[in-house]
């Protein structure tokens, strides 16, 4: 799952973009000042932060600034409420990812962080175009999956959950958080589609790949 640092101190809006961020399915940490978002974006925890510009304490440009000036490499949207192009352009140049203006609508900001997460995910070269964990190796460029030197064809959506497993190998994730990263809003929380495809990739690619975590959700041994 991927960690997202968000620093707004209005409340509403920090509400707002956490709960949407967490219905599909990412890690979210609120922030309200400019001090612990710079903290937190250099403790190597998360995978974007998303920053207000105003923020009481600090300019958000400048924890922008401070943090490129200190090497950090963590991609950063802005948010500004400043919608004119000095801003926009003053942010990018500060070394902010993307930016987005005040008053959004959330698909806008969620469209955004998807990009930045998938660039950051991208694979820089071919060794990491494969997954493997064990016996158990998955090719995300050609979509091939093998187990041992046997080839196993995995329908799109079984991919996908195979895909997120092997990213956090040991790592317990619940059924929501799975609901929500490989299907998205299609299924409600309740349905126990999670279960029932945990149930093919078991049989694909082996019974004890996957255990149960009794209460909790699903993880892949390691
Ligand atoms: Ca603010």
């Amino acid at each position: 799952m991927s960690r997202l640092l968000i620093a707004e101190d209005e409340s509403r809006i920090a509400a707002f973009i956490e709960k949407g961020l967490k219905a599909n399915g990412l890690l979210t940490t609120v922030v309200t000042n400019a001090h612990e978002a710079m903290l937190l974006a250099q403790s190597g925890e998360f995978d974007l932060l998303i920053l207000d510009l105003g923020l009481p304490d600090q300019d958000g440009l400048t924890v922008l600034e401070t943090l490129r000036g200190q090497g950090e490499r963590l991609p950063i949207i802005v948010l500004t409420a400043r919608d004119d192009i000095h801003a926009k352009v003053a942010g990018l140049e500060g070394g902010a990812d993307d930016y987005v203006t005040k008053p959004f609508r959330f698909e806008e900001l969620l469209a955004r962080v998807r990009v930045q997460l998938r660039n950051r995910q991208a694979p820089s070269s071919k060794e990491d175009m494969v997954l493997t964990i064990g016996k158990v190796s998955l090719n995300l460029r050609t979509r091939e999956v093998q187990v041992g030197n046997r080839p196993i064809e995995l329908s799109a959506r079984e991919f996908i959950l195979a895909e997120t497993f092997l990213r956090y190998p040991g790592q317990v994730m619940s059924r929501e958080q799975l609901l929500n990263h490989v299907w998205g809003y299609e299924y409600d929380p309740g349905s126990n589609i999670v279960d029932v495809y945990v149930g093919y990739l078991r049989k694909k690619l082996g019974n004890d790949l996957i255990e149960t975590v009794r209460g909790m959700g699903y993880r892949l041994r390691t």
